[in-house]
Parts: structure tokens; sequence; C-alpha cells
């Protein structure tokens, strides 16, 4: 493996007489063994069939009733779960992460969560509670476990510490017009710091009492997390919930993004494909700057496109999402000029994760950084999927890019609705990875040809 290594390395660092464009020609698969390959080959080709994807939790409780649960795991644990998810026990992710980290790739640990809100034990004071343990035990992990150099990162998924229908509520209220003083950042900040009951006059006793428990619990993992390091990357959900998440995270950044801290702590999510999203972007770094605070985004394009379509469509309302994928990622592309001149011009107090698998996105990302002279392993990453685009994650981390790969972990009973539906709302980038089966079938062939099947080490 170290040959293929230094071979790849060769090619592909940025020259210093000129930019080069990285090549994402399945090079980098030389790094992986056989039985990795022809998995992800696999799992890839039955992720593009389309009733896998609709009727996945169907099909794997119908298999578990016909082969027995043991088999139908060892099923699932030789394919699905082991190609997208790290492991259950801590031994199982920390052999995931020093894999990574042997092939010069980082990793972003995520706490897969699901609320079903008509399950009596998936919802509720309790479920919220348990869910800050697992986040706690991820600032954990993710200080334990991770070995690669650099910023340790999590992803924090706020509806898994308070309800999206109290989201939804608050979401309602911030879209009045007129101001509202009453759901400032600094007075939820306050309420985080004493820990009071907040009151707020458009949410009953109940809703109260919820949204204080809440602040508490958000105030609790952002704390632990800088005590230990973490920095908390947090997710953009659905348009009518992220206008209270952002003010969730107006909120946490008050406290935990102060640059003489080494802030910042706590990240938020942009999503490309609303309409809205550039012109948000530059007013949340413009204030974040006005402030004196650091300023941290994970720049994606966006996972709920469907069903943003079909709520719009349902209630009348006017559709929020760009009208197609070109305009998708024209905006993209001008979100991260915008953030790769910011942190031109604010240095280490201004992060970005170029959170995306697209060639075109990362290519103009890596241009950018060389003609601003933003270094390769300074307030820039990029983050991909755990067990998606290989081909462009060794690439980016074999030129000595930061990449961080995200990551679930957990049994096969907490992960398989998550990753049901994160394939769901990613069906249209698992039916394009084409050029990754192409580039998976042409390396496993080279080496059937050379018959060189053996696992690099
Ligand atoms: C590390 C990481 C973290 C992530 N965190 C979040 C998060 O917090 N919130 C979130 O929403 N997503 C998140 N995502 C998912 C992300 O938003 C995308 O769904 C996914 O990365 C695919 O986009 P792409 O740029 O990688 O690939 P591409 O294949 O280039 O783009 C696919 C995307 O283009 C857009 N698109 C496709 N068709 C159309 C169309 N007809 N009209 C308009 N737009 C279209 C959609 O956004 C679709 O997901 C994350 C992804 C990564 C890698």
């Amino acid at each position: 493996m170290l040959q293929a290594q230094r071979a790849l390395c060769s090619q592909a660092k940025p020259s210093a007489g000129g930019w080069q464009a990285l090549r994402f020609d399945g090079g980098a698969f030389r790094l992986k063994s056989t039985a990795e390959l022809a998995r992800a080959l696999l799992v890839l080709r039955l992720c593009a069939w389309p009733p896998l994807v609709t009727h996945g939790l169907a099909l794997q409780s119908w298999a578990q009733r016909l082969l027995g649960s043991r088999i139908s795991g060892a099923l699932l644990r030789s394919s699905i779960y082991g190609q997208f998810v790290a492991g259950e026990s801590v031994e199982e992710i920390r052999g995931c992460l020093q894999q990574l980290h042997a092939l010069g790739l980082r990793s972003l640990l995520a706490v897969p969560t699901e609320e079903e809100p008509d399950s009596a034990t998936k919802t509720g004071e309790t479920w919220y509670e348990a869910n800050l343990h697992a986040m706690l035990r991820c600032v954990d992990l993710s200080r334990d476990l991770v070995v690669s150099p650099g910023p340790r990162l999590m992803q924090l998924k706020v509806t898994a510490l308070t309800s999206p229908r109290l989201c939804k509520d608050l979401t309602s209220w911030i879209k009045r017009p007129g101001p509202c003083s009453e759901l400032s950042p600094e007075r939820l900040a306050e309420a985080m710091d004493s820990g009071q009951n907040l009151q707020v006059s458009c949410l009953n006793a109940e809703q109260n009492q919820h949204l204080q428990a809440s602040l508490t619990r958000l105030y609790r993992v952002a704390q632990y997390a800088q005590a230990q390091h973490v920095r908390l990357l947090v997710d953009a959900e659905y348009t009518f919930i992220n206008p209270a998440l952002c003010l969730l995270v107006s909120a946490l950044a008050l406290r935990y993004n102060k640059p003489q801290e080494g802030g910042p702590w706590v990240w938020n999510t942009y999503q490309a494909y609303l309409k809205d999203t550039h012109a948000r972007l530059a007013q949340d770094a413009e204030a974040a700057h006005r402030a004196g605070l650091a300023f941290g985004v994970k720049l994606v394009r966006g996972a709920y496109l469907e069903k943003e379509r079909a709520v719009a469509r349902l209630q009348g309302t006017g559709d929020l999402t760009q009208p197609d994928y070109e305009a998708t990622s024209r905006s993209y592309s001008r979100c991260l000029e915008l953030m790769l001149s910011q942190v031109a011009s604010h240095g280490p107090t201004c992060h970005l994760m170029v959170a995306s698998h697209n060639e075109e996105s990362i290519h103009q990302a890596t241009k950018r950084m060389w003609q601003l002279g933003i270094p390769v392993d300074g307030p820039v990453c990029f983050g991909q999927l755990l067990g998606m685009c290989d081909h462009v994650s060794l690439a980016l981390g074999q030129s000595g890019y930061a990449v961080y790969k995200s990551i679930p972990y957990g049994s096969l009973e907490e992960v398989i609705p998550y990753l049901t539906r994160r394939a769901q709302e990613n069906r249209s980038v698992l039916q394009g990875a084409r050029r990754e089966q192409a580039l998976l079938s042409q390396e496993l062939w080279r080496r059937l040809q050379g018959g060189d099947l053996r696992v690099p080490h």
C-alpha cells in the first residue's frame, strides 16, 4: 500500500508552478483491498435499484422473517451496513477510523437518530434525554478514537434533542413580519446559561418547558464538546424548521464562537438548493464578523428536495428550492466563492467544509484555494459520506487536503431505518454513482487480468 500511496501523492500534489486538477480517475482505488472494492461495487449497484431504496425497511423485515435474524443480520453486515456504517462496538468503530486514517482520511462521527412521531418510545422527553447521552458519548468517541491530526469534528442533529413540532411552531413565529425580541439569540443564550424557565408568549406551558429542556441539552453538548476540543457541525433539515434551528445555532454561536476561545465550536449548515441561501450566507457571515464572532459553515447542496417540493405542493405555498439541478449547482458555486473569499480575508476565524461528492465543485474549491493562497490543510476542509465516492475522497486525501468522512455508527436496528431514510433522500446521488461503479469495475478488472487480487499492505 505504501508504494501505491507514494505513486499517487507524486501525481496529485498541487504543483509549485501552478494549479493542477486532481485526477478522480479511480487510481486511488489501488489503496483498497479487492474485497472492499467488490463490496462497494455490489452495494452501489443494489442502491441504484429504486425498489430496494423505496421498500428497504419492508424488505429487511421480510428477510428477517424468512431467513431469521442471524442470517439476515449477517447479510446486511457484509453488504449495506458494512459499506456505510463504522460498526457498533468501540473496537469496530476504532478499526474503521484507523483504516481511514491509514488512507489519509479523517472522521466526522454522526449519531444516527430517527424520530418516529407515532412511536411511544421514540419521542418525548425520555427519548431526547437518551439522545443527549448518545451525543455526549459521540463527543467522547471523537476525542478518544480519532487518531488523525487536525481539528476533531462531529455532526449534531438538533431534532435529536428537541421536537420537530416545537421547531415548526417557533419557525411560524419567527416568520411573522416585524422584529421579535422574545425570540432573539441573546435571550435564548441567557436562558441556556441560567437554566431558568424561559417564557415565550407564542408557546403554551408544556412547549415552554420543552424549549427550556432542549436549550439545556444543547448547552450541555456544546459546553462538553468545547471542553473536549470537538467542534459541532449542526445539520440543516427542512425549511419548515430550519429558521428555528438557525435561531438555536445563533444562540450557541454567541457563547461558543469567540475567536479568543478557539472558536468556531458550533458550525451551521447551508443548503445551496434553497433560493435564498446565498443571500442568507452573505448576511450571516457579515453579522458574525460585525459581532466579532468566528464563523463555521458546512456547505451542502441539500438532501430533502422531494419532500420540500411535496410539502410546497400540498400547502399551495411557493417552492423554495431551485428549479433544477443546474440552478442548484450555480448556487453552490456562488456560495463556495463567497465562503472562500471570506476565509481568504478573515483567516482562521472563518472555517468551511465543502460537503459534496461533486467533482466540479471540488475542482472549483481546490483551484480557488490555490488562487487565493489558502493552504490545503487550513480552515477549508472537504466532507463526503462513508462508503460514497471514495475515488474523490482518496484523491483529495492523498494530495494533502483535509477530508472528513461522515460516519454513522450503532446497532443494525438503530442504523437501518436511518440508512433507508438517507438513501431515499439521496436517491439521485445513489443513482448517479455510475461513474464510481465504472471506476470500481475498471480496477477490479485490472486486478483480475494481472492476477493481482491481494490485499494491499
Ligand atoms: C459530510 C456531509 C454532510 C451533509 N450534511 C447535510 C445536512 O446537514 N443537510 C442536508 O440537507 N444535506 C446534507 N448532506 C447531503 C447533501 O445535501 C447532498 O444531498 C449530497 O451531498 C449530494 O450532493 P452532492 O453535491 O454531493 O452531489 P450531486 O450529485 O452533484 O448533487 C445532488 C444534489 O443536487 C440537488 N439536486 C438534484 N436534482 C435537483 C433538481 N432537479 N433540482 C434542484 N436541485 C437538485 C440536490 O440537492 C441533490 O442532493 C451532507 C452531505 C455530506 C457529504
